[in-house]
């Protein structure tokens, strides 16, 4: 079983009120018992939301990396609670269906779903390396994840 970014099978859970829609990844849905997640929307975040970024600092790195969105406002905890909920929905379908869950295909950079590159936390579009609150909590259980 796979999880899928709900944006990406074209699930208006973007922040602005869209989507990510992405055509191979709903071929791959067809093809694959999948769950489609959206991390941030489980944490209670509403939808359209502000856009936020992680804020990544040295002495934070082995702590829980902050979350803010554009108006300033904490979503640190939004994020966390989301990815656990997230998490524990796709374990449950996982164990319903007897498979485990093999990999999981995220919405590139985004603070939840990105793995390898994230937003720095300035709104400004500049990129660095780090993963999504949510593809992060994969990782550590040795869940491969790619993005889109
Ligand atoms: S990137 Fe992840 S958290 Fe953001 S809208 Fe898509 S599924 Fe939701």
């Amino acid at each position: 079983m796979y999880i899928i970014s709900a944006c990406l099978a074209g699930e208006n859970c973007k922040y602005n009120g869209g989507n990510n829609y992405n055509e191979s990844v709903c071929q791959f849905t067809k093809k694959h018992n999948c769950i489609m997640i959206c991390p941030e929307t489980d944490g209670g975040l509403d939808t359209p939301r502000p856009p936020a970024e992680q804020i990544r600092s040295e002495e934070r790195c082995a702590r829980k990396i902050k979350v803010i969105n554009k108006e300033g406002r904490d979503v640190t905890e939004e994020f966390y609670r989301g990815a656990e909920i997230s998490l524990r929905k796709a374990e449950e379908l996982a164990g319903e269906l007897g498979e485990p869950v093999e990999g999981a295909i995220l919405k590139a950079n985004s603070p939840s779903c990105g793995a390898g590159t994230v937003y720095d936390g300035t709104f400004s579009g500049k990129l660095i390396k780090g993963d999504g609150i949510f593809a992060g909590m994969l990782k550590e259980r040795g869940i491969p994840v790619e993005t889109r």
